[in-house]
């Protein structure tokens, strides 16, 4: 295996498989095979899960409500994600803890960084829930965060696209793939890998990411081994 340790970053809309909202079981038994399968070759790994599919605070704060507000909706729900995501590893028989960045005890573990360190060490499935714990991020910046304070080696972001396009390639037939691109060309170039904030603590901790089709059967298992699919950023 390329990679040792990795943080997973799967959006929330990606666990609504085909339906418009929620959570398809289907795709989160998918995702939790693909899972195993990295875990099995001894690959410690770390997952930060998005709400979008149930709440975002930008969502609510153009319908009028407060945005803090809204955003501590948006954290919640991918601490249901979180629970879900649990569930499926562990009916695979993973072991998993789920820390939470807003404290939920009862259902979470709060964060605690050596501790979620030893997890991994003891080849747990880490699943990082609550995002940053504050309003006005996004599940990518905590996928970034969490990924520098464990000393991941690279960030994988699981997409339905198979990396990142010079054109959006669901609208443009002639958009082309790179394999591997800089942080500075994708500012250059105004590309979308990850919000701005996120994107720029990456480049500047030097964390390498890959964006890849986390679709389809045996991708997730393929970037950790070191294959060459999706797109990989590094500086
Ligand atoms: N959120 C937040 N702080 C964080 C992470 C997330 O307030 O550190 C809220 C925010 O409202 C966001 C929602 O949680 O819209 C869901 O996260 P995100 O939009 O990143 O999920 P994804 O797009 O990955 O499904």
């Amino acid at each position: 295996m390329q990679y040792k340790r990795i943080l997973l970053k799967l959006s929330g809309e990606a666990l609504m498989g085909d339906r418009q909202y929620g959570i398809d079981p289907k795709r989160l038994a998918e995702y939790a095979e693909e899972i195993k399968s990295v875990v099995d070759k001894g690959v410690e790994v770390a997952i930060v899960i998005g709400g979008g599919n149930i709440f975002r605070g930008v969502a609510g704060a153009s319908n009028g409500m407060d945005r803090v507000q809204g955003d501590h909706m948006g954290m919640l729900a991918t601490v249901i994600n979180g629970l879900a995501l649990q569930s499926a590893l562990e009916d695979n028989g993973v072991q998993t803890r789920l820390q939470s960045a807003i404290k939920i005890n009862e259902v979470a573990e709060p964060f605690i960084r050596r501790r979620a360190l030893r997890h991994l060490e003891k080849g747990r499935v880490v699943i990082f829930g609550g995002g940053t714990g504050n309003p006005y991020f996004t599940t990518d910046s905590a996928a970034v965060l969490r990924a520098i304070e464990i000393n991941a080696d690279v960030i994988l972001k699981g997409t339905r696209v198979d990396g990142i396009y010079n054109d959006d390639p669901e609208k443009n037939k002639e958009a082309t793939k790179f394999d591997h691109i800089s942080f500075d060309d994708v500012l250059k170039q105004g590309l979308k890998v990850m919000d701005t904030t996120a994107f720029t603590l990456s480049q500047e901790n030097e964390l390498p990411i890959i964006v890849f089709d986390m679709n389809k059967t045996g991708n997730l298992l393929k970037v950790v081994s070191g294959e060459r699919i999706g797109t990989k950023v590094n500086l």
